[in-house]
């Protein structure tokens, strides 16, 4: 299967980009084609850059999008289109633009994590990894800011930037499950451990981080480093943390307690909806396209070309 998936993206002139989330196998495949394993964007920007006529995203629906937005010339597939997120689920258009018609002298900020039409109806796009320095310069033009979607994400830009900003009430399945009473007798058993933490966690979790970051900063900190680190974030990250470090030990945030039956269950579901069999039958028979209206993209591609000037 894996060889007739390469032979295939060959011949189509097609690209695989995966998330860090999707399974070792996926992230692998796209790497030794050619591909990447990246976050959102990068994995849109690579798509964006690469000579392929066809972009195959292993990740989410909003994966797939983003990457259409930045490429709407090229077919994007993504290997099955009931694969979202909790965050691009929990904003619907509809209720989003009521909120910012009730609070519009602000500047709309949303995080990757939302569906091409909230891209369209905001003033940014920011990832993890620049939520904060975008937000920090907006302040100091005098902006006040609606956030959305990510409620845990929001507060902690907010708390360290002073920012006067308002919150969509969303979060993350996955990261809203880390246990901060779990993760301190964690620690307590590994002293001398690292705890690495995405920004989509609870405060209470955040609080106890040596290091809050996205996901590249979180696969940065245990580069060439040995040690013990605990990591909270998506499992799916391991692969690559364990290809870049020296051996380093890596254990799983607790996101379920001591009394469940698992210490940790962090997996998102719908990024394990990613497989082989569905990614050769993707690019066999050219399925599961992602179609968007022009005027939305147009719209997107202003908000994300915002945040991407910006890192520049
Ligand atoms: S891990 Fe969380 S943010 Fe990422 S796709 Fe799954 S639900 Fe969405």
């Amino acid at each position: 299967m894996i060889e007739e998936i390469k032979q295939l993206l060959k011949q189509k002139n097609a690209v695989l980009v995966a998330h860090y989330y999707v399974s070792p196998e996926l992230q692998d495949l796209a790497e030794e084609t050619g591909g990447i394993t990246s976050d959102s964007l990068e994995m849109a920007r690579f798509g964006k850059n690469s000579s392929a006529d066809i972009i195959v995203v292993a990740g989410v629906k909003f994966m797939g999008e983003t990457a259409k937005i930045l490429s709407p010339e090229k077919k994007v597939l993504v290997l099955d289109k009931n694969a979202t997120c909790s965050l691009d689920e929990g904003c619907p258009i509809d209720e989003f633009s009521k909120f910012c018609d009730e609070n519009s002298n602000r500047t709309i900020v949303v995080y990757a994590n939302t569906s091409a039409e909230i891209k369209a109806k905001a003033d940014w796009v920011v990832t993890s990894g620049s939520a904060l320095s975008v937000v920090k310069h907006l302040k100091q033009q005098g902006e006040k800011i609606l956030w959305a979607p990510d409620k845990h994400l929001g507060y902690y830009v907010k708390t360290n930037s002073n920012a006067d900003m308002i919150l969509w009430d969303g979060h993350c399945v996955v990261h809203e499950k880390f246990k901060a009473d779990s993760l301190k007798q964690l620690k307590q058993k590994h002293p001398s451990a690292t705890i690495l933490v995405h920004p989509e966690s609870p405060k209470a979790v955040i609080e106890l981080a040596d290091l809050v970051g996205s996901t590249t900063a979180i696969i940065d900190a245990v580069r060439n480093k040995s040690g013990i680190f605990i990591v909270a974030t998506d499992n799916g990250i391991f692969h690559q943390m364990q290809k870049v470090s020296n051996n380093a030990t890596l254990i799983e945030a607790p996101s379920r307690g001591y009394a469940a039956d698992c210490e940790s269950c962090a997996h998102c579901d719908w990024m394990a909806m990613n497989n082989t069999e569905k990614l050769l039958l993707t690019i066999k028979n050219e399925i599961n396209e992602i179609n968007i209206d022009p005027k939305i993209i147009t719209k997107a591609q202003h908000s994300i070309n915002r945040l991407l000037n910006f890192t520049k």
